[in-house]
């Protein structure tokens, strides 16, 4: 084998939710607070769907776009959601997780040193995506009323002649913020304006708290053209080892990323697809008491966190994370995140991994039951004793 490695590796950055989740493996009795893998199984007849899939012999390649069964199925979930239809025919992909589509679209959309706009803090993995495409990441911090008060200005400033894409996540990994109907409008007007095609990576899109009821970017008039629509069944159904996720957006591109897919992954396993198809036409209940188990946890251990001198962490809206303030420890996200590790056993991530505006916050994913979070505050208010 030659020794010459692809340039393009230089330029990834290590992801460090996983350096964390790796790091941790080497202490005992550690809590890990890092993935947002959730303990929760996925639903008992999810998996009997899978699992008769596999016996009744749906174990070869598929077509690259997916099973259609299940094409139909996020057809049908889309539009009782946001009431947009997309063809199962010619405008859904089934990928391998959010990812998957995510990998796609990016490399189907962007070409070298095309710029991509991020809104920050963010879920690391979309960085290095665009710089596989050896295109350029730029990060607008969108976090906060401040930041989010003046986000137009900044957009409009990082505007080049080689913007072509606008990255959005909302519910957001990691902040849980959730982006209002009006600024999700601005954002389209914007996007439409610069003639940018918006990925809308709405994977947390089911795990709001309160009640609330989700807005997408792809309601705002014009959007469906100009728009890919990335979701999974990973947090939804607590089905992350499954694979299965899926973009929707106008034929032409659903064409060629489903060309691509046969010479990245050919197809999502079939008794996976099968499994998912089963999750999206009866799991609505079970996706709800997931949500209820999040929302309790995440209150639980924000209300014990703002009761520490030091931290602060708004209450969460959404997702399964908890983002929190700890400028006034006066240590770097990252040696808050080690020197807990060491000393306590509790392992989380540094805010640093979602991007240069999240410096000052670590990010706890309540994956865990109340009575481990409950063990894992104890062990951080030690370890902020420690610090005086
Ligand atoms: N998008 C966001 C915002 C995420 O946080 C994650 C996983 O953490 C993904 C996508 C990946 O999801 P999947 O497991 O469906 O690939």
């Amino acid at each position: 084998m030659g020794s010459t490695l692809s340039h393009m590796l230089e330029t990834l950055e290590p992801q460090l939710v996983r350096t964390l989740f790796m790091k941790a493996k080497n202490y005992d009795d550690v809590i890990d607070l890092t993935l947002g893998d959730p303990d929760l199984p996925t639903p008992q007849q999810v998996i009997d769907a899978g699992c008769t899939a596999m016996k009744s012999g749906k174990t070869h390649y598929t077509a690259n776009a997916g099973l259609m069964e299940l094409r139909e199925a996020i057809s049908e979930d889309i539009f009782r959601g946001l009431g947009i239809q997309y063809s199962p025919k010619t405008e859904i992909i089934v990928t391998p997780g959010a990812m998957g589509a995510l990998s796609l679209a990016s490399m189907c959309l962007l070409n070298p040193d095309d710029e991509v706009l991020i809104l920050a803090p963010h879920w690391p993995n979309y960085t290095n995506m665009v710089r596989i495409s050896s295109a350029i990441p730029i990060d607008i911090p969108c976090y906060g009323d401040e930041n989010l008060r003046t986000l137009l200005t900044r957009l409009e400033a990082a505007i080049s002649s080689r913007t072509r894409l606008l990255i959005i996540n909302s519910p957001c990994n990691p902040s849980g913020q959730v982006l209002s109907r009006e600024i999700l409008s601005d954002i389209a007007l914007f996007a439409i304006a610069h003639d940018l095609t918006v990925i809308s990576d709405e994977v947390y899109h089911t795990l709001l708290f309160y009640g609330k009821s989700h807005h997408s970017i792809l309601r705002t008039s014009e959007m469906r053209e100009s728009s890919v629509l990335v979701d999974s069944m990973s947090k939804r159904f607590c089905m992350t080892g499954w694979r299965v996720g899926y973009a929707a957006a106008p034929s032409f591109l659903i064409a060629r990323m489903t060309e691509l897919q046969e010479h990245v992954s050919s197809c999502v396993a079939p008794f996976a697809q099968l499994a998912a198809a089963e999750a999206l036409k009866t799991g609505e209940k079970d996706s709800q008491r997931m949500t209820d188990v999040f929302s309790r946890r995440c209150f639980f251990m924000a209300e014990r966190l703002n009761q520490m001198p030091l931290l602060h962490c708004e209450l969460p809206l959404a997702t399964f994370y908890l983002f929190v303030d700890i400028r006034a420890t006066g240590l770097s996200s990252m040696a808050f995140a080690l020197k807990l590790l060491e000393t306590e056993r509790v392992a989380l991530v540094p805010g640093i991994a979602f991007g240069a505006c999240a410096e000052g916050f670590i990010r706890i994913a309540c994956t865990v039951s109340e009575a481990k979070l409950e063990i894992a505050c104890a062990r951080i208010g030690r370890f902020l004793s420690s610090l005086h």
